[in-house]
């Protein structure tokens, strides 16, 4: 299905019809929103991380305790992606919807940081992020930005500068339970919201892939944009299976074309 077919054509009205209506929606997204700015999804058959890795050996938290070291040098190849990475047409478009209130909240599964960097607020980021780092033994968290340059140039492991112990990055790591006070967000704004727009993520990682599920269990639409299949097809009002990058400027255009502009949230 090409974005000029009349099938998707059609599909795409249906959608922006229904996020222009919605007065509260939240974007939930993952791994398939960042793959044009050149992070790869870690679990993507055949280019995924996990697949030259074993998760449990490198980024697990017990991993990280034993061994910081082959953490870090696991993380670097990636860490250089996401810390040099731009947002794309996707992460644009979200922002530019959010902007123009027609988004609430975004929840993202996603490190990189690049909805904020597209001009995004309040983005909970459930799996954490590696924009900072928090100190393992005296908690003081920093910004990545000064800290990281170091480690991504010599490949020189991060050190607290006040207590001189190894810094772990704010991701969340196998073993790890997600930031209770996001996540806590995270689900309110699903039960809450008259829309819940799925773009860039298959629904494989639970606890997230759940929020869908409260969002129509409180009577919500589901709007789904993949390029794959998801277990909540069956339940959404409108499923696009398309490139994100491609489609979501399409939505958004068709959106902004109105007179009818919702209050800002
Ligand atoms: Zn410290």
């Amino acid at each position: 299905m090409t974005s000029s077919s009349p099938e998707i054509i059609q599909t795409i009205n249906l959608a922006v019809a229904i996020i222009k209506k919605s007065q509260r929606t939240v974007a939930l997204t993952g791994a398939g929103i960042s793959t044009h700015s050149g992070i790869p999804d870690f679990r993507s058959p055949g280019i995924g991380l996990w697949n030259r890795f074993q998760p449990m050996e490198v980024a697990s938290l017990s991993a990280f305790r034993h061994n910081p070291e082959q953490f870090y040098t696991w993380l670097h190849p990636l860490a250089i992606q996401m810390l040099t990475a731009q947002p794309n047409p996707a992460h644009i478009a979200l922002a530019k919807l959010q902007n123009a209130g027609y988004i609430s909240t975004i929840i993202t599964q996603n490190i990189d940081g690049l909805h904020s960097r597209a001009g995004a607020e309040n983005v909970l980021e459930v799996h954490g992020t590696l924009g900072t780092l928090t100190c393992t033994n005296c908690y003081r968290q920093v910004s990545s930005t000064l800290i990281m340059e170091d480690y991504i140039n010599h490949c020189t492991i991060p050190h607290c500068q006040v207590c001189g112990s190894i810094l772990k990055p704010d991701v969340i790591l196998y073993e790890e339970q997600l930031p209770i006070k996001t996540w806590i967000k995270a689900e309110e704004a699903s039960k809450n919201c008259e829309l819940m727009l799925v773009v860039g993520t298959s629904l494989e990682v639970m606890p997230s892939a759940k929020l869908p599920i409260q969002a129509i269990d409180q009577g919500a639409k589901l709007i789904i944009l993949n390029n794959a299949v998801t277990f909540m097809d069956v339940r959404a009002d409108v499923v696009i299976r398309a490139d994100v990058a491609e489609i979501l400027p399409q939505i958004m255009n068709e959106v902004m074309n109105t007179s009818n502009i919702p209050t800002k949230y």
